[in-house]
């Protein structure tokens, strides 16, 4: 981008500065180099704030990463399996694991095999 932006300059420092081409076709390309210019600029900067916008981001993200796995701890996920509880359907004999608290707030447990009534 820098390079091009060089380019661009001396390309219109050379017709700025060259007399003898002074004519309607010299001040038309004059002006197409000043707005391309000031394009440019406009890009330049807002890749700029696209860039930081990701740093952002990315350091947002990586903040949430921290935070969910310092949350849940192995004696936690251990705990939270044994909400589950295996229960073995009369009906079909496939074994279902279901959460006790299901378990002791329903009467109905569906197998989710065949439908039977678990409990
Ligand atoms: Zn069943």
């Amino acid at each position: 981008m820098k390079e091009l932006r060089e380019q661009i300059d001396s390309i219109y420092n050379y017709f700025k500065n060259n007399d003898e081409q002074d004519t309607e076709l010299n001040k038309m390309f004059l002006k197409v180099i000043e707005g391309i210019t000031d394009k440019l600029e406009e890009i330049q900067v807002n890749l700029e704030n696209l860039d930081e916008n990701i740093s952002y981001l990315n350091e947002d993200l990586s903040d949430i990463q921290e935070d969910i796995f310092e949350e849940v701890t192995l004696e936690e996920l251990e705990a939270y399996e044994d909400e589950y509880i295996e229960v073995t359907c009369n009906n079909c004999n496939k074994a279902a694991f279901i959460e006790k608290s299901a378990l002791e707030n329903n009467k109905l447990i569906p197998c989710p095999f065949c439908n039977n009534n678990l409990k």
